[in-house]
């Protein structure tokens, strides 16, 4: 076919460093190469039962729902989230269900930001907060967490300017698997609130949490919030796609706008999986698992001399500090990939080169294999 230029939009986007790096390992090891996909954040296992008996109930059902889904779903959400969170009050019309977490984040940023607003973005951050605020014409600003991944109030505050509109919390985090801890997401809400400053919370990980000290930040004073929330990763449902705004009536009904015009309601049969899951009071599907392999996994990377870490307390990531090795972790995983097919997210994709993410939600032999293989890992770093 012949070309078409693109948008000038496109010349600030990059795909998914996660998902296309995902994509080349499952390529890879359909080509027949021995590889240990410690990258993209999903579960290993496959749909929970409960939820494919469920759904097979419902699969002659095929006509549209409500663009921000179907009221069971949307008032089953509500109830889940005021047990979860202690909120009073909670209506239909504060729920947006969406076909997975993206554009949940998405529509709340086009609904929050006006062209030329700062969202500050907390970083090690997600891959795809920037490009979503871009997209959206806002500014992503990014902010270090301190040197336990914490929030860092002072460096907060010294980002904040008359354009700052929002800031994007995750916790547990993507990629550290550290929390924020409640004292600084209370002294934060003090600063965010007195500048009317929104809170998107993205709280995919929340069911997966390994500490007792987690507090969700939506329960830490925010006054102007928005949580983001799914079922992709406590009920192993990335491919379905489903995941949910709570938002205060002005913006839930400005989201629902935008899906209702870009994409339409999130897929029945995915809906049906987020009723099954809540009735099961979504329940993650792996953390004895998880729990063993984050155990296994420190006690291997203790041998590992060179490489530094801090213990993650929920999620199913740990941030791999090679710094000690080299800044150049694009470089260092390649090769590691190359060398010995052990796949992980270099640190760049979060904006924090001199780490990599590890995806500790595998299969005991394969973290087995590739903690063997990364014990053994000798990095030259190449000449140019
Ligand atoms: N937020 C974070 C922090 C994530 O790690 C992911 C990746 N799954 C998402 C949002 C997007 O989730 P979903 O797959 O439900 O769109
Ligand atoms: N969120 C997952 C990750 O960070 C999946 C990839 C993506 O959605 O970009 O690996």
């Amino acid at each position: 076919m012949k070309n078409i230029p693109t948008a000038a939009r496109i010349d600030m986007l990059e795909e998914s460093a996660t998902l296309a790096l995902n994509a080349r390992v499952k390529q890879m090891a359909e080509q027949g190469k021995p590889v240990y996909n410690l990258t993209a954040g999903e579960l290993p296992c496959k749909t929970p039962e409960y939820i494919s008996d469920y759904v097979a109930t419902k699969l002659d059902e095929n006509k549209y729902t409500p663009a921000s889904g179907l009221p069971v779903l949307k008032l089953a959400i509500a109830e889940a989230a005021k047990n979860f969170y202690g909120f009073l009050e909670l209506e239909l019309d504060n729920v947006v269900v969406t076909a997975g977490l993206k554009p949940a984040i998405y529509a709340s940023l086009l609904s929050v930001i006006n062209p030329g607003d700062e969202v500050l973005v907390p970083i090690p951050g997600w891959t795809s907060y920037s490009y979503q605020i871009k997209l959206a014409g806002g500014t992503p600003i990014e902010v270090e967490l301190d040197e336990n991944f914490d929030l860092d109030i002072g460096a907060i505050k010294q980002k904040i300017t008359s354009k700052t509109k929002a800031v994007i919390l995750c916790s547990p985090n993507n990629p550290t698997g550290t929390i924020y801890s409640k004292q600084r997401l209370e002294e934060l809400a003090g600063v965010l609130n007195a500048a009317k400053i929104v809170v998107l919370s993205d709280d995919i990980y929340s069911k997966l949490v390994f500490s007792e000290d987690y507090a969700p930040p939506a329960k830490c004073g925010f006054l102007n919030l928005v949580i983001l929330g799914g079922f992709s990763k406590s009920q192993a449902l990335t491919g379905w796609r489903i995941g949910y705004i709570i938002a205060p009536n002005g913006i839930a009904s400005a989201a629902n706008k935008v899906l209702s015009q870009i994409m339409g309601n999130a897929s029945l049969p995915a809906q049906y999986a987020a009723i099954a899951a809540l009735e099961n009071n979504d329940q993650p599907v792996m953390m004895a698992e998880l729990l063993e392999n984050r155990k296994f996994i420190i006690n291997q990377l203790n041998q590992i001399e060179k490489i530094d870490f801090k213990e993650p307390h929920g999620a199913f990531y740990i941030y791999l500090d090679i710094r000690k090795i080299t800044k150049n972790s694009l470089d260092w995983c390649e090769k590691l990939l190359n060398e010995t097919g052990v796949a992980l997210v270099p640190g760049e994709a979060f904006y924090t080169p001199g780490f990599a993410r590890l995806n500790f939600a595998a299969n005991k032999s394969i973290l087995q294999t590739a903690l063997n293989l990364l014990k053994d890992f000798n990095y030259e770093e190449s000449k140019k």
